[in-house]
């Protein structure tokens, strides 16, 4: 395909997502500006990734470490203006190359995995921002941490240097009407709200994808990943 028309098909669908935040926000009764998109570019290129910059995203999520190097690395000379973020499943024995070069990890889920990214993480650049993926009810993968192990979770990880606790995230089992979307959201959200009675001071909620931003953002989402709704479908 020509590099003119994939900028302006991923032009146009940033805009309309931004436009679907937009009026979700209003429904929910919240700023626009308080929620993040975060774009999803697995199995996406690095020209795709490019197109979308241009039209005013930054911030985009990947799954895999040697892909997202990849991309990383055919676009460095933008690397101060994009933030990348790990998304995907972490293996204890890959977490250096996100450590090294990553702004934020969505789907950390046990101590180890922290202990080493802390360690790894290089002097000179800013903390590491993490979320824990936890496992809220029908959760499409086995990632995540269960509800109930969060807090002790949370607290062990905010003591270690060089990472920044910023909050959770979650993939629920995909299911098609609003009211079913919403459930695990909120169940994220008051665990959350719970973490922060407890005195953990978290900010981010990163829910709701190409199908259930919606649903999302009416419980309290703070960044929204969208692939699909972005880059069209993924073969
Ligand atoms: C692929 C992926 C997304 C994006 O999903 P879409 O349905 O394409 O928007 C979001 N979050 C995670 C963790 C993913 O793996």
């Amino acid at each position: 395909m020509r590099t003119d028309f994939i900028m302006s098909v991923i032009a146009a669908n940033l805009q309309a997502v931004h436009q679907r935040v937009a009026h979700a926000a209003q429904v929910a009764g919240r700023p626009a500006d308080s929620i993040r998109l975060l774009a999803v570019s697995k199995t996406f290129s690095a020209t795709e990734v490019e197109a979308a910059f241009e039209a005013g995203q930054h911030a985009f999520g990947e799954n895999y470490v040697q892909e997202a190097l990849d991309k990383m690395a055919a676009l460095s000379p933008l690397r101060a203006q994009l933030e990348w973020h790990m998304i995907g499943p972490l293996q204890s024995n890959k977490t250096r190359p996100i450590a090294e070069h990553f702004d934020w990890v969505h789907s950390v889920d046990r101590l180890k995995i922290a202990e080493r990214l802390s360690a790894q993480r290089p002097q000179n650049l800013p903390p590491l921002q993490l979320c824990l993926q936890v496992n809220v009810s029908g959760e499409a993968s086995k990632s995540g941490v269960a509800p109930d192990e969060v807090l002790p979770l949370a607290r062990a990880i905010a003591t270690l240097p060089r990472l920044q606790l910023r909050g959770l995230m979650a993939i629920p089992a995909p299911v098609s009407a609003l009211e079913q979307q919403r459930q695990p959201f909120r169940a994220l959200r008051l665990l959350l709200e719970q973490l922060n009675r407890d005195g953990l001071q978290l900010d981010t909620l990163s829910m709701g994808m190409s199908d259930d931003l919606e649903a999302a953002i009416l419980e309290g989402a703070t960044l929204v990943r969208i692939g699909t709704a972005i880059f069209g479908k993924r073969t």
